[in-house]
């Protein structure tokens, strides 16, 4: 099943990981779960000799190693100084554990290492191999006054391969997060000059929620009050120094990661899982403000409702499965000819889709709109063993700005019910520039009757 952090990952080649490990099992379903699943490319390699031939051919563009620390011709995890001897990020797996290998592992500059011994621990890498590549996408800030301990956290961050800025003191970083208000992610120490560590932390949540940016607090002392009191000024968790390697990486993935679910939970919730358009609730939520600054700014606004004609008629026709496909269909039209940032296109409900637009000259609405109805009436569907279907939409459309965005759209409702009972694919606007120089009636009109629906 692919969770909602996976779809994170942006689409296409990943880059290339070289994995290195004799066991044809294992590699083949390394290849399954790391090439095919994240979209990397591998390399593969079984030996010593080869994974040196490979990184002689790929070196400079090898996003990371994953290597098996006994090999035929390398028994004594030889491989790892291969890999530190080339710099190469760099994550250990091996069939045995021992307290001693994990100490002789971690004091190289390994990222991590993974036993081989349960399917737990290969979910494990592969959530590792996808955090790492998500973290190359994100900006780390590291604030601490003492240079060594910043540059030993920067170490780690770039390890973990993080994007990474310094900042010396809390006032350095609040510049820094102005510069760069993307960020995803504040280290801090306490003790700095100028602007401490929880001065920064409440004065970077006036700006950025802790699902935005996760501030984690660090610092020495064994001081229980000093963690509770960076939590209760907004930081996301906190780590006592000194700290072990294994854990701080295990923190932050964890709160990155928590991030991730966070965001994707919400942009889920903003949006209709049938056609990826924005939802009712979002349109109500942006388009309401939209509306506000649009008529604070003398903009303006529109609002259309579009509505298939005599839809049911394919669902009986054809079943659920070909109505949904009309449906993505239709929405890929909208998407296609609502080209503006500004505006907003939203699936209503049903078969009912509603378009924001924030600033549209009245005399312009019909043509607009009329194009947007052209375009659907041509769009033919391709279903695969029934053929192709067309269908037709009307659209209602008001140009006359309300403070009410729900008065806006029953306005629509309303102008698109008066296309439904005048024949369908048509558009009606309540254009007054329009009615007064023909009508007293709302602007419409009737293309040359087609057949609702072809195959
Ligand atoms: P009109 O031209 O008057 O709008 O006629 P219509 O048939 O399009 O309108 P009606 O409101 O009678 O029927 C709408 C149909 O849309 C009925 C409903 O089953 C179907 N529908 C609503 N949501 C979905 C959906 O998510 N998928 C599919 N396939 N059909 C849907
Ligand atoms: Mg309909
Ligand atoms: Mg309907």
């Amino acid at each position: 099943m692919v969770s909602v952090v996976d779809t994170l990952i942006p689409e296409g080649p990943q880059g290339r990981i070289l994995i290195v490990e004799d066991s044809q099992f294992f590699m083949h379903v390394l290849k399954r779960r790391i090439g095919q699943d994240l979209g990397f490319d591998i390399i593969a390699a079984e030996t010593l000799a080869e994974a040196r031939a490979a990184i002689a051919a790929h070196g400079a563009d090898l996003f990371l190693c994953l290597i098996d620390l006994i090999l035929p011709d390398a028994p004594n995890g030889e491989i790892v100084d291969l890999m530190t001897e080339n710099k190469l990020p760099t994550v250990v797996f091996t069939g045995a554990f021992s307290e001693d290998l994990r100490e002789q592992v971690l004091s190289l500059n390994v990222i991590d290492y993974v036993t081989k011994d349960s399917p737990a621990s290969l979910e494990y890498l592969v959530s590792m191999v996808r955090r790492l590549c998500l973290n190359s996408l994100l900006k780390a800030i590291v604030v601490d006054d003492s240079k060594t301990a910043r540059a030993y956290i920067r170490d780690l961050l770039r390890l973990y391969r993080f994007q990474v800025l310094e900042a010396a003191n809390g006032e350095e970083a609040l510049e820094l997060l102005k510069e760069h208000p993307d960020a995803r992610l504040v280290v801090t120490d306490y003790y700095m000059p100028k602007v401490d560590g929880f001065e920064l932390t409440k004065q970077i949540r006036k700006t950025h929620s802790r699902a935005q940016l996760a501030v984690i607090g660090v610092s020495t002392g064994g001081s229980a009050p000093l963690s509770a009191r960076f939590i209760k000024y907004g930081a996301n968790d906190f780590i006592n120094k000194p700290f072990l390697r294994e854990e701080f990486f295990c923190r932050i993935a964890q709160n990155m990661d928590n991030l991730d679910y966070i965001n994707a939970l919400s942009q889920a919730a903003q949006l209709d899982p049938l056609t990826g358009l924005h939802n009712r609730r979002f349109l109500y939520e942006a388009a309401g403000k939209s509306l506000a600054a649009a008529l604070r700014a003398g903009g303006r606004p529109a609002v259309a409702v579009v509505d298939l004609d005599n839809f049911k008629a394919i669902n009986d026709t054809y079943g659920h499965d070909v109505g949904d496909q009309v449906l993505v269909a239709l929405a890929e039209v909208l998407r296609t000819t609502i080209k503006r940032k500004s505006d907003i296109v939203a699936r209503f409900g049903g078969e009912e889709f509603n378009i924001f637009t924030p600033d549209l000259h009245p005399a312009l609405a019909f043509t607009f709109f009329d194009g947007v109805r052209a375009a659907v009436g041509e769009k033919c569907i391709d279903i695969p063993n029934i053929g192709t279907i067309q269908v037709t939409c009307s659209i209602g459309v008001t140009v006359q700005a309300e403070e009410d965005l729900r008065i806006m759209i029953q306005r629509a409702d309303a102008l698109l019910y008066r296309a439904k009972e005048t024949g369908r694919n048509r558009v009606v606007v309540d254009n007054p520039a329009a009615s007064e120089q023909a009508t007293d009636t709302p602007h419409s009109v009737a293309p040359p009757a087609t057949t609702p629906s072809e195959v």
